[in-house]
């Protein structure tokens, strides 16, 4: 079964660690019919143990792109999803697995998907989790709860080949339409940064020093998956709102100068 679709999902690893794993998940994304790892700043790449461990996937490995910044590899992407072997401190909207498969292979038939994993020792930060539309959880045991990094990719690819498969049989249960698509992972960071600086303007953020402010209403949009229209429209409200502060200080300084001394 070879279908375009897959072409536009992407396995994104992050920094690894050991090399077998890259080898593995090239090997588990190729058994499941994907085709595009992501390496951001792999510490060891490329290795021989990771061409041992893909086997037959070596052409999965040849083709990994490999880039700095988990920016890089998701900011042409229309819905990005980070992978959690636990519960972190602000909860994000969360999908199972199985959801995880259908939303990335209904989304997919759009624009191109991304499903990142983490460290073997430390898994995603969240600053980098922070970037997702939603969390995934793989409901493990409590008591031991974190996959080996291919076990987990396994898992998530057999998951989106599951809801290929549902497609394919009419089962895929339905999403909304929407009539723009979705902002890209790259304008919403642009968004952010000028939504931080213009808070900052205001005086309603201490600059450089967001608390969680940010990620709360990082969270808030993630949750809206703000379309390309709306967020070229709240653009274009904060350009307004800095102007306004600009030319009002402005307007505030001259006042001053001109104001008669008081002897
Ligand atoms: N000790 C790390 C776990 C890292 S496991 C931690 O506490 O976060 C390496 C990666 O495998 C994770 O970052 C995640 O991408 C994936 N993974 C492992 N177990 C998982 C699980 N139960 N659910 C979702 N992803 C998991």
């Amino acid at each position: 079964m070879s279908n375009p679709t897959f072409d536009n999902i992407r396995i994104v690893l992050v920094n690894t660690s050991h090399p077998g794993n890259i080898g593995g998940a090239a090997r588990a994304l190729k058994n499941m019919g994907l085709s595009r790892l992501y390496l951001v700043a792999p510490k060891e790449f490329p290795a021989d143990k990771a061409v041992w461990r893909a086997a037959g996937a070596q052409d999965v490995l040849e083709n990994a792109v490999v880039v700095d910044t988990l920016d890089e590899a998701i900011g042409d992407c229309g819905l990005v999803v980070g992978t959690s072997a636990r519960g972190r401190r602000i909860p994000w909207p969360i999908v199972n697995p199985r959801e995880c498969g259908e939303r990335t292979w209904f989304e997919a038939q759009q624009h191109d998907v991304a499903v990142i994993f983490g460290r073997e020792d430390r898994g995603l930060t969240n600053d980098e989790l922070h970037k997702c539309n939603y969390h995934v959880h793989i409901p493990s045991n409590e008591e031991y709860s974190s996959l080996n990094l291919a076990a987990a990719v396994q898992v998530i690819a057999y998951e989106i080949r599951m809801a290929c498969l549902a497609e394919e049989e009419g089962k895929l249960p339905k999403f909304e339409d929407w009539d723009m698509p979705p902002a890209k992972r790259d304008a919403q960071e642009r968004y952010f940064e000028h939504l931080q600086e213009t808070l900052e303007e205001l005086g309603f953020l201490e600059p450089g020093n967001p608390r969680q402010t940010m990620t709360r209403l990082r969270r808030l949009y993630n949750r809206v998956r703000l379309d390309q229209m709306e967020l070229s429209i709240l653009r274009g409200v904060l350009t307004a709102t800095q102007n306004f502060i600009f030319h009002t200080r402005k307007k505030l300084t001259e006042a001053e100068a001109n104001k008669p001394s008081a002897e």
